[in-house]
């Protein structure tokens, strides 16, 4: 896992490939082509994003954006069609001079939308392989733990990490959605699933907590003292445990 996701994604909006006047027409006309309107104003408001390719994955990635042919790309941004059922994998560019994606009805405010979005998909593939190695293991580095909370932090749409320790759930879909995410679902049964949950609810709504807890660790006990910790303790006190929207709702009145 070198290159993680979200870094070239950034880079990838930041520069994306080159598109020459000279391939204007060629670009619109290939949308139209694939659209159901015949004219490029109404073609291009027929487009969704749905997700990005990173080039590790051999099998779809493509090296060259397929509505302008040009080479060099690190990073596919799928398009589709839901009218055509057409799918293309495309560079930043091409999305950003020749797009208005569905739900948006500027240039700009499709760009803005498509940034925001293409972050979030990056932050969610990285944060499946970041996840995997930082919940297993018995301990945690700090440097590990900011870069969880900052991915998290992406893909929830939050500002920045520190907006996660006051951070509350508006639906218990949306918790249980990250969680599954994260760790897969599990009806609580499972300990090594519970000892996952209690350590993702530490690392985004009370870090310092998990690193003094890591501290005491570190000066010779032994290990699994964690686990017994993490047992005499089930839930810990969050921000998310104390709204409303966390509540079990087995309990409602
Ligand atoms: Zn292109």
């Amino acid at each position: 896992m070198q290159g993680y996701v979200s870094t070239k994604v950034k880079k990838a909006l930041k520069v994306g490939e080159r598109v020459s006047k000279r391939n204007f027409p060629f670009i619109k006309n290939n949308i139209i082509a694939n659209s159901v309107e015949g004219t490029y104003e109404e073609a291009m408001t027929e487009w969704e994003f749905v997700g990005i390719l990173d080039e590790e994955n051999v099998e779809r990635f493509v090296p060259r954006c397929q509505l302008c042919n040009q080479p060099g790309l690190r990073i596919n941004f799928e398009i589709h069609n839901p009218d055509t059922r057409k799918r293309f994998l495309v560079g930043s560019s091409c999305i950003k001079k020749f797009l208005v994606l569905k739900g948006t009805s500027s240039l700009e405010e499709s760009w803005d939308f498509f940034v925001r979005q293409s972050i979030r998909y990056a932050s969610l593939d990285d944060l499946r392989y970041f996840a995997n190695d930082v919940l297993a293991s018995e301990n945690i580095q700090v440097h590990q733990i900011r870069r969880l909370r900052k991915l998290v932090a992406d893909v929830l749409g939050l500002p920045d990490q520190c907006s996660l320790n006051s951070a509350v759930f508006e639906k218990k879909e949306d918790w249980d959605g990250l969680v599954h995410y994260l760790i897969g679902s599990n009806d609580g049964s499972d300990q090594v699933w519970r000892k996952k949950l209690e350590r993702i609810k530490m690392i985004l709504f009370s870090p310092s907590k998990l690193i003094k807890k890591q501290k005491l660790l570190d000066t010779g006990e032994k290990d699994g003292h964690w686990a017994n910790i993490g047992r005499k303790n089930t839930r810990v006190d969050t921000t998310l445990s104390r709204s409303e929207a966390y509540k079990n709702p087995a309990k409602k009145n």
